[in-house]
């Protein structure tokens, strides 16, 4: 295998994780961030002695033999990362779900909506029955991916028997889905509230994928991982410090090896000529040659501003603008002087004001703001890390999901305003928090906009739409490839990232 000059666009997960493969295994790599921080939206924020994560919170998939835990462990760095498994709590109007003192065993939160919504008892053991089994076949297709010969070949036989037990669902809507299993609003918005957060309403969403996107275990960390025979179930951890120590950790990796990364350094342009890359142009004039590109960002950034639709088959072009997008987020860092062990019992809690998902999603689409009014979410860092704020003091972000652009009105000119609105909701659930301010960092859509160079900042990137996908990895382009929240990449947030930078490597090394 000869050398191959190497240029990776972006220094998010995306961008870092294919950098420290391709040049641990030998290639010349050159990482080209354009904001001052790495890290993209895994960067932590500092001010006045407190630091908040800017977007990831609660990991999945960081465990021993999960997808991100198989990264950290292959690059070697898996021991450098402390992580802490941990647990998050929701308030909807009439009830809330947290972790009782006494652990009542891995269905607890079935037995306990049971005692609350008696007249969906019925509903609520079948669901549960089709969690357990789509549980069982996430499980079996996660082992099959990494084994080989016989034990794989028995495996995927596994999964198609299990997933025949399902497969009349497979066309399913979540909203179906729900609308099957249960009679009252209360449930089926449990069941898709999460939904919100990706500006997907249930009606679009895949009834097969709901159980993934409400997995019971980090509802409480003193449930097993290991429930059936079929494999173990996912974990949730924290990053203990901040996720900027995981963009440390992934950047040394880089370095080490040889591999180099620039700060303040925009990528304008990637170079093609006769259908094959020939390096990027940074700083507007800078030409840098590389035998491949890896790009992450936004898939129509990379592919109409920095490639160019005169280099792309229509085809093509249709198949980017067809990628659906999420929203943004409105957050609020803040540093307070604040009992919050006193009202809310954990480090993580969403708060739902409407049981209407369908109608909220569908009003952020069209780019109504619901300033808070329809949920939120609160997080505590400091509560698992202590070093993130001054002593006896907290750090706290509050969020929710917000339209890139308002319909009345702008967020330069409005972004204070809103943000006092955002918290006077927050007030009703953590009493006289303003008052207890100590210092405050606003980002909204605007800010994220700027933070990651896109013109439509999406905060998970790739809407999981059903029948839609996000940008191929593949590209026409030869020597292009293209990675990050907005590409195909399979399951979400961080580790599903990682894990699509992996494959792409994988994909990279394999044609070279
Ligand atoms: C508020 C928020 C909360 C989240 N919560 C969770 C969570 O709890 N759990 C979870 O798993 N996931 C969560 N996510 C999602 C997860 O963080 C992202 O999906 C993932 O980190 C995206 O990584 P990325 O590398 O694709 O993108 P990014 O982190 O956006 O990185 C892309 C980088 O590329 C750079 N770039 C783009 N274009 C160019 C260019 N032309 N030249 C140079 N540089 C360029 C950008 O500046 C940026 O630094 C959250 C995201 C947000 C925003």
């Amino acid at each position: 295998m000869t050398m191959a000059t190497i240029a990776v666009i972006g220094s998010g997960v995306a961008g870092l994780t294919a950098a420290a493969y391709l040049q641990e295994n030998g290639h010349s790599v050159t990482v080209f961030e354009q904001y001052p921080e790495l890290g993209g939206v895994t960067a932590t924020l500092k001010q006045d002695g407190f630091s908040w994560d800017l977007g990831p919170m609660l990991l999945e998939g960081f465990g021993r033999g999960e997808p991100a835990g198989l990264i950290l462990e292959e690059l070697g760095i898996q021991e450098k990362l402390q992580l802490q498994r941990e647990e998050r709590g929701l308030v909807f109007p009439d009830f809330s779900i947290w972790p009782q003192r006494e652990y009542r065993g891995p269905y607890w939160r079935r037995d306990y909506l049971k005692r609350v919504f008696p007249s969906d008892s019925g509903g609520l053991d079948r669901y549960y029955r089709f969690y357990d089994r789509m549980m069982d076949l996430m499980a079996l297709h996660w082992r099959s991916e990494q084994t080989g010969g016989l034990r794989s070949f028995l495996l995927r036989a596994r999964t198609w028997r299990a997933f025949q037990k399902v497969r009349e669902m497979s066309e399913w809507s979540a909203a179906q889905l729900m609308d099957h299993f249960f009679q009252g609003p209360e449930l089926k918005a449990l069941y898709t509230s999460i939904l919100a957060d990706f500006v997907v309403r249930p009606s679009q969403f895949s009834a097969l994928a709901v159980p993934a996107i409400n997995v019971e275990t980090p509802f409480d960390k003193r449930m097993p991982l290991q429930v059936s025979k079929a494999g173990p179930r996912p974990s949730y951890h924290y990053v203990r410090g901040g996720c900027e120590k995981l963009v440390a950790l992934l950047a040394d990796k880089i370095r080490s090896c040889g591999g180099a990364i620039y700060t303040n350094t925009p990528v304008n342009r990637i170079a093609v000529q006769d259908g094959r890359v020939k390096g990027i142009i940074h700083n507007d004039h800078e030409f840098k040659r590389a035998d491949t590109v890896v790009a992450s960002g936004g898939v129509r950034e990379v592919m109409f501003d920095l490639v160019g639709k005169e280099h792309l088959p229509a085809e093509f072009i249709s198949r980017v603008n067809d990628v659906p997008l999420m929203e943004s987020v409105h957050m609020i860092h803040l540093g307070v002087e604040y009992d919050i062990g006193r009202y809310q019992p954990g480090g993580l809690c969403y708060y739902y004001q409407t049981y209407d998902i369908e109608d909220a999603v569908n009003r952020c689409q069209q780019g109504i703001y619901h300033e808070g009014r329809d949920g939120f979410l609160v997080y505590v860092p400091s509560l698992h890390s202590p070093e993130m704020a001054p002593e006896g003091l907290h750090a706290v972000t509050v969020y929710t999901i917000a339209p890139n652009h308002l319909d009345k009105g702008d967020w330069a000119s409005r972004g204070e305003e809103l943000s006092d609105t955002l918290l006077r909701e927050v007030e009703k659930y953590l009493p006289g928090l303003r008052k207890r301010v100590k210092t405050t960092v606003i980002m909204t859509p605007d800010e994220f906009k700027k933070r990651t160079h896109l013109k439509h900042h999406a905060f998970g990137g790739r809407a999981p739409v059903m029948g839609k996908s996000g940008g191929p990895h593949r590209t026409p382009i030869d020597g292009l490839w293209f990675i990050g929240s907005q590409s195909e990449k399979i399951g979400g947030g961080v580790s599903g990232t990682m894990a699509a930078s992996r494959r792409v490597v994988q994909m990279i090394l394999k044609k070279r």
